[in-house]
């Protein structure tokens, strides 16, 4: 009976202990709990502190911005309404600095014009002295030629005069684009309903918009999860298509997007994030490039030196090789200046994937049917793509001409095949198909082997046009101390 008194007395011991074991646990949850809730908050307050202070740098930054337009606007120009009955429509009007440089040529070519109509009179009287028939006016000969010699210097003068107004005009037509532009941005800006600095997916804080296509946003914006700047572009869908359209689109989206993710590259802007907002809008998170795209480049200084474009060139091959050396090999097949971004150190970065194409492990040599066509930006895209007559089989030799094109126009600032058609005209008159020899101009000068290449990469012939891989071994693009 004592054994049983004191084995009872043990199992109250240990029920006592569990139950103290259990309370402790207990407590310790709590306060693990009330740690990481107390984790949170500050996590939270950092992050909220975090966003104001961008938020209010983004705001003051909307501030100059704006300012800025205004200053501008005064010596540049501004949009003006012209109403023509009930049709309302904007035009251009140029500032005070644009209309007294125009005022100034003008003035120029109306004293040219005088000094020329002056100089034929003399010309005349020359030839008539010549035939005898001035002889009697005293006017010697020398002293016609003296004043030839007065007007060809003052048209000489004149001359000189008028390349400085024509470049210092050249700079200010430059700097209106870059007006138009940014009116144009803080326009679509103001017109967002992202606009309000929102903290999108609870994690990325939308500052503001750096520019706006066809139908994206693409806002500069803080990850407060990673800590560092990135680009949201939020992808609306036509508001027209059907519920099934628009899930089918987004799956697409996302299964190109995530393709996308996996692609890690110096020479490709990483994609680092997508997630719905919602059903009719989606957004993808890019590595921000704070430098200028080369299309902007391009329109700053259309010409670029053949050092500059050549080291551009060789990193958007870097790029394509990296592509195509992939178990599952990606056409990019929208290479444009306005997909090549800088960072803040100049490094020349591949974006958007929104058209490329996944080749099949089973597609051979010749290619993958192109099933898209009517994408893309014509002027950069080869012959083949313009096919009417059979779906084309396309491969990475189409980013080989795409490439070719972008090089040729950053050193001879106009691009090789349609430069001045619109793309409406370029399908129309066939002027890809016809385009079967590329044409240099005499001026810049350019190395044979940067034409060499060149001549390389477009290719009439798709099944002659070396690929990526064999191209990207031209000896003009690898650097080696010699
Ligand atoms: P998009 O709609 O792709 O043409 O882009 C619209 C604007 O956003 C252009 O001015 C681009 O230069 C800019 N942009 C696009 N992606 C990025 C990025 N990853 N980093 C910085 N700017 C970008």
């Amino acid at each position: 009976r004592a054994k049983v008194v004191a084995l009872e007395e043990d199992l109250r011991k240990s029920r006592q202990e569990a139950s103290n074991h259990q309370n402790l646990c207990h407590q310790l949850e709590k306060e693990l709990k009330d740690l990481k809730d107390c984790e949170k908050q500050i996590m939270q307050k950092r992050s909220k502190t975090i966003s104001d202070l961008l938020m209010s740098v983004s705001k003051a930054e909307r501030q100059e911005a704006r300012m800025k337009i205004r200053q501008d606007s005064l010596r540049l120009g501004n949009v003006g309404v012209i109403r023509a009955g009930t049709i309302i429509s904007e035009t251009w009007e140029d500032g005070q600095v644009l209309k007294d440089l125009n005022a100034y040529l003008k003035q120029l070519l109306e004293t040219k014009e005088a000094v020329e109509r002056q100089r034929k009179s003399l010309k005349k009287r020359q030839s008539d002295k010549g035939d005898g028939a001035d002889t009697e006016s005293g006017v010697h000969e020398e002293d016609l030629l003296i004043q030839d010699e007065i007007y060809k210097s003052r048209l000489a003068s004149l001359k000189r005069e008028e390349e400085v107004i024509l470049r210092e005009r050249d700079r200010y037509e430059l700097e209106k684009g870059r007006l138009i532009r940014e009116m144009k941005r803080i326009r679509d800006e103001d017109g967002s309903r992202f606009n309000n600095f929102p903290i999108l997916n609870s994690r990325y804080s939308l500052l503001n918009l750096l520019g706006k296509g066809g139908f994206s946003e693409v806002y500069k914006a803080y990850d407060l999860v990673e800590h560092r700047y990135v680009a949201c572009k939020l992808h609306g869908l036509n508001a027209q298509w059907s519920e099934e359209k628009k899930q089918s689109y987004i799956r697409h989206a996302i299964r190109e997007y995530n393709i996308h993710k996996t692609l890690v590259h110096h020479h490709i802007v990483r994609l680092w994030d997508i997630f719905e907002i919602d059903q009719n809008t989606f957004c993808t998170v890019l590595e921000y490039c704070s430098g200028r795209d080369l299309d902007a480049v391009l329109k700053a200084t259309p010409v670029l030196p053949e050092k500059e474009a050549k080291i551009i060139i060789v990193q958007i091959f870097q790029g394509l090789v990296y592509l195509n050396k992939r178990a599952q090999k990606i056409i990019h097949y929208d290479l444009k200046p306005g997909n090549v971004l800088f960072d803040e150190l100049g490094v020349a970065k591949v974006t958007d994937f929104g058209l490329s194409k996944i080749m099949e492990d089973d597609v051979g040599s010749q290619g993958m049917e192109l099933t898209s066509q009517g994408a893309g930006t014509y002027w950069y895209l080869p012959p083949e793509c313009f096919e009417l007559n059979k779906t084309p089989l396309i491969s990475s030799k189409v980013d080989v001409w795409s490439a070719g094109v972008l090089f040729y126009q950053m050193l001879f600032g106009r691009r090789p095949f349609g430069h001045d058609q619109t793309q409406e005209r370029i399908l129309r008159e066939d002027t890809i198909i016809k385009a079967r020899k590329v044409e240099f101009p005499s001026r810049p000068s350019v190395s044979n082997e940067a034409k060499d290449l060149i001549r390389r990469c477009l290719t009439y012939n798709q099944a002659e046009r070396p690929d990526v891989l064999t191209i990207a071994q031209d000896p003009y693009l690898t650097y080696s101390k010699r």
